[in-house]
């Protein structure tokens, strides 16, 4: 694994026997690891058994996404697993509210654009997962398993299409127990907009306890310094962020940061969440901190919805095209037309 320098446009790329990192996934307590289980992962789906196209492009995502949280059960229990499935799954539902219908379907990829906006990508990822999730729901592991094993055996060193994977599906799965899913869900999936109705949500018993404290401190009725943060995992800590995010005024996010320091936090994903929300709260005595993790993060899944959610007041759009002047040279030249795209939009 060879870590690139914080301009690295994406999480990862798995190059075969030589992965490249973001170097956002080293927080100082391990807790962003599931990057590492999605990029190995990568070796089967992806590397072994390979899109034919961008169109099949969840073929390489859904299934390295599916396979990920399995590995994270392994390694840290179901719990830890399932927390971190909750939380794919809620940014998958919060993303469709960006992402045009048209695009929202798994197979929908232009076969010609090779790299469209980090969102459009996006959601293959928690989708195409969710889709094998609900199969394994459904048929149980002593049915589903096989079945995904068999998927590799059977296409190991070749490319594959969506109308492989539909018609492997149907023989060796839903011909023996058709109650899994119906031609018409199936059908949702591949070629619908948004998240099928029947798709079944993890639901981890540790967020639905934060889910609470969350409540009463919106309220009031907690305040910041009766929140209990000793045992929150970095998971907890996105979660919070993310359910507060457009809730929490100035004034509690600016005790929030003086109690936990999260603008300066050494977990990127925990400071990218803070700072999402300070933008929407008008917090804006943490710019200073905000310009220095603009100016050192290029990692698209954070620098875009930032720069777009600066773009959302005049004051901060002008201060944030200000502020790109000098971060732009510093971005990957994919980081740069998507953030070009933002500035130039009026
Ligand atoms: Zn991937």
């Amino acid at each position: 694994m060879l870590v690139l320098p914080p301009s690295f446009p994406i999480g990862g790329m798995e190059n075969p026997r030589l992965t490249f990192l973001t170097p956002t996934m080293i927080a100082g307590d391990r807790s962003l690891v599931d990057l590492i289980a999605h990029e190995l992962a990568h070796s089967w789906s992806g590397n072994l058994v390979t899109n034919a196209s961008w169109k099949h492009w969840w073929l390489n995502e859904g299934f390295t996404t599916y396979v990920t949280t399995r590995i994270l059960e392994v390694l840290y229990g179901e719990e830890v697993a399932t927390m971190n499935l909750q939380l794919e799954q809620e940014e998958a539902i919060e993303s469709l509210k960006d992402i045009p219908q048209a695009k929202q379907a798994l197979l929908t990829r232009d076969p010609d654009t090779g790299s469209s906006t980090y969102t459009d990508e996006g959601l293959a990822y928690p989708k195409g997962a969710w889709l094998l999730r609900t199969l394994e729901g459904r048929a149980g592991r002593a049915v589903f398993d096989p079945f995904l094993r068999g998927w590799f055996d059977r296409h190991a060193f070749q490319s594959v299409t969506t109308e492989q994977f539909v018609a492997y599906l149907r023989s060796n799965l839903l011909a023996q127990h058709p109650e899994v899913m119906s031609e018409a869900e199936l059908g949702e999936w591949l070629h619908g907009a948004g998240i099928p109705a029947g798709a079944q949500h993890a639901k981890s018993q540790r967020l639905v306890a934060l889910d609470a404290t969350t409540t009463a401190w919106l309220k009031g009725e907690l305040t910041t310094a009766q929140l209990d943060t000793k045992a929150w995992t970095a998971l907890e800590w996105m979660k919070f962020l993310n359910d507060i995010d457009k809730e929490a005024d100035k004034a509690r996010l600016q005790q929030l940061d003086a109690a936990f320091g999260l603008a300066k936090s050494s977990n990127d994903e925990v400071a990218f969440r803070f700072h999402r929300a300070a933008i929407h709260a008008g917090y804006r005595e943490v710019r200073p901190q905000l310009q220095a993790f603009l100016m050192r993060v290029g990692r698209q899944k954070f620098v875009v919805p930032l720069y777009t959610a600066l773009r959302a007041n005049l004051d901060d759009r002008a201060w944030a095209e200000n502020l790109y002047k000098s971060a732009r040279e510093r971005y990957h030249p994919e980081t740069q037309t998507s953030v070009d795209k933002l500035i130039r939009q009026r």
